[in-house]
């Protein structure tokens, strides 16, 4: 058998400037930090950016369902975890004996946890989603305080938090100030923080952007991963990921030749064409195909040329005679940031630095 061959695309992980990214959620908002790590921490993955946040003494980690809550717990971290979606009914005992934070939004999920922590004789800490607006989850705003008596005669289960989401923090000012009015009013009229332990609003552009008033927990996701949903403070992050790749062939196509599939681009010169190693299949999106994609290689921004293929894309290099098979792509990273690359594929950062395929092996540094 020979060497394993070298991946042809890798991603390159700071860790000391997601260090760096928390801190600045913190001094920001003045708050406790749930780090959002869901979907395999934005695929920065997920028990190692796990295991350095837990060194920085986060309040939480925030995932999305019971698969990630295990693997942070079974990588040995030991920083307490919240689940931020909904749980299906046949979880919910290992939730109690591994006392993981569900968010409830119906008595019927409060009776059910409540029922399962004192068969197992733990009383269980939850928090109570309220829906301010996202329309995603959470007890009915208006409902909740008439519910209050109901969920607070459940003796298995300690009322510790409360939490709602921001659906346009990052587009729409004024339904969002008007929102952290609801919250605030619907906090205090509960008791505020004499009732509760953890108040909580903000993803990383609620807390970006707004006052952190009346809450005193943050949950900070894209931001801790070095990019602002705001323009505002994008200087103070630091870049997390470099998504990289190598040139894997240069060529020389005459003027008129046909480039990639569907030939949507025909070189309109002698063209000196370089084929990089990555591609759909590694989660560069097709939808850049034609958009005036770039890559940066020794210093320079080079345009992509033609459709995204599953595993190779194309640059015009025509104009830089220094760029040679081997060299080193930065696909995006400080000089080409992610949200850069997903506004011209027509989507969000998110979506880009969650659908990483595995095939992109993660290096941490
Ligand atoms: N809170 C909740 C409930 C979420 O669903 C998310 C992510 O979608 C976050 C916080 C983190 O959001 P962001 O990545 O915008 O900071």
């Amino acid at each position: 058998m020979g060497a394993p061959s070298p991946p042809r695309a890798w991603a390159e992980i700071d860790l000391s400037a997601l260090r760096h990214n928390l801190e600045v959620a913190r001094e920001i908002s003045s708050c406790a930090v749930m780090a959002v790590v869901k979907a395999g921490a934005y695929g920065h993955e997920l028990e190692t950016v796990a295991r350095t946040l837990a060194q920085a003494d986060v309040a939480f980690f925030g995932v999305a369902n019971v698969g990630e809550a295990r693997r942070i717990a079974d990588a040995g971290v030991t920083t307490r975890i919240y689940l931020l979606g909904a749980t299906w009914a046949d979880e919910r005992a290992e939730i109690v004996a591994r006392g993981w934070t569900p968010c409830l939004s119906s008595l019927d999920e409060a009776r059910d946890f409540d029922q399962l922590a004192q068969a197992a004789n733990v009383r269980l800490k939850v928090h109570l989603a309220v829906d301010t607006g996202m329309g995603r989850g959470g007890f009915v705003a208006d409902d909740l305080p008439h519910q209050m008596p109901q969920l607070e005669a459940l003796d298995g289960i300690e009322i510790e938090g409360l939490g709602s989401h921001l659906p346009s923090a990052d587009e729409d000012e004024t339904f969002t100030r008007e929102q952290f009015t609801r919250f605030t009013n619907l906090a205090q009229a509960l008791g505020g923080r004499d009732r509760f332990k953890w108040i909580h609003l903000s993803n990383s552009a609620g807390l970006l952007g707004y006052p952190s008033s009346p809450c005193n927990l943050v949950r900070p996701g894209l931001m801790l991963y070095g990019i602002s949903p705001l323009p505002k403070f994008q200087d103070k992050l630091k870049n997390v990921m470099s998504l990289k790749s190598r040139v894997t062939l240069i060529r020389e196509l005459p003027a008129g030749h046909g480039v990639s599939y569907g030939r949507t681009f025909i070189t309109q010169r002698p063209t000196r064409v370089a084929t990089i190693g990555i591609g759909y299949g590694d989660g560069y999106p097709r939808h850049l195909s034609g958009q005036g994609a770039e890559v940066w290689i020794k210093g320079h921004r080079h345009p992509l040329l033609g459709r995204v293929t599953m595993d190779q894309i194309m640059i015009d290099v025509t104009d830089h005679a220094d760029i040679e098979v081997g060299d080193e792509v930065e696909v995006f990273g400080p000089h080409l940031r992610v949200d850069e690359v997903a506004a011209k594929a027509g989507t969000i950062a998110w979506e880009i630095l969650t659908g990483i395929t595995p095939r992109v092996v993660r290096v941490h540094h």
